[in-house]
């Protein structure tokens, strides 16, 4: 896996242990890139001998323009998380990773709000879209949301002012604001009782997104069942084989 940091990043442990369950004998390392090295990375990679690849933040884009094949939902997401590095091609399984793990949670409808308008919001967005659902949309700066909507054809009556959750039954929050342990504004009195709350974002502890959820009573969940998700779908993908998912979500433990 590439990325830029990698050095906290959970995967390879995950990806091991999917190894050593089924008795396979590859090895998964994670791996420092700068930005704007991406492609010259990927070629000495291939040219080691190297055949899959995971892509994580900041490169996601970056990958995909090295790639000569790319999935439609990679291209629409402007992100390859996925690439097998002999035929030069790439896919998106943080959007069909996310959905997975929605199959584990009782909905009360199919409408959602999501808070955020990066990479992560992009994906996450087509990702509800082709699911059916009535997505508004969230951001600090409102301005990329508008932009983000216009791009993947939401309504701009869909991109809210104020993160009000009213009538949604999954609030997403994409955001980074975990990260930096910030609080969001978002406004908790109005969400109904059934309301999902997921953080993309996974750590020790929960987040402060998680923890204003909890304390209203409403459903919290992290990001740690998507990294396994979008794992196992990068292992199936690269291998052919069923991925060992409870294995790889008790490494991430
Ligand atoms: P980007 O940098 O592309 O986008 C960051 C977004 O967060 C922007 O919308 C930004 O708003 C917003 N934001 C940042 N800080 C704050 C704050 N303090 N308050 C409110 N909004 C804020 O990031 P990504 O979309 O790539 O990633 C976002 C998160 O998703 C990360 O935490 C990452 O770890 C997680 N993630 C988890 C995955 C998983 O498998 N579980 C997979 C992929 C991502 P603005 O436009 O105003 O700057």
């Amino acid at each position: 896996m590439i990325g830029n940091p990698v050095s906290h990043s959970l995967s390879p442990r995950m990806h091991a242990v999917a190894y050593q369950t089924l008795g396979l004998p590859y090895k998964y390392v994670a791996i420092r890139v700068d930005t704007g090295e991406v492609g010259t990375a990927l070629d000495h990679l291939r040219a080691m001998g190297y055949t899959g690849i995971n892509v994580t933040v900041p490169h996601k884009e970056e990958a995909l323009a090295w790639c000569e094949d790319a999935q439609e939902l990679a291209v629409r997401a402007r992100a390859a998380n996925t690439l097998n590095l002999q035929t030069k091609s790439c896919i998106n399984t943080d959007a069909p990773g996310f959905l997975a793990t929605l199959q584990e949670v009782p909905l009360s409808s199919k409408s959602a709000l999501v808070l955020g308008a990066g990479g992560s919001a992009r994906a996450i967005v087509l990702a509800l879209m082709g699911a059916g659902f009535q997505v508004n949309l969230y951001n600090r700066t409102h301005k990329r949301a508008v932009e983000l909507a216009e791009e993947l054809g939401l309504s701009q009556e869909s991109v809210l002012e104020v993160a009000d959750p009213l009538g949604s039954a999954l609030l997403v929050n994409t955001t980074s604001a975990s990260l930096q342990n910030a609080d969001l504004p978002i406004m908790w009195q109005n969400a109904g009782a059934e309301m999902v709350a997921y953080d993309l974002m996974y750590s020790k502890e929960p987040t402060p997104f998680m923890r204003a959820a909890s304390a209203l009573g409403l459903r919290a969940m992290d990001g740690r069942r998507m990294l396994m998700e979008q794992g196992a779908l990068a292992f199936e993908w690269w291998t052919g084989l069923t991925a060992p998912r409870n294995e790889m979500l008790e490494a991430l433990a």
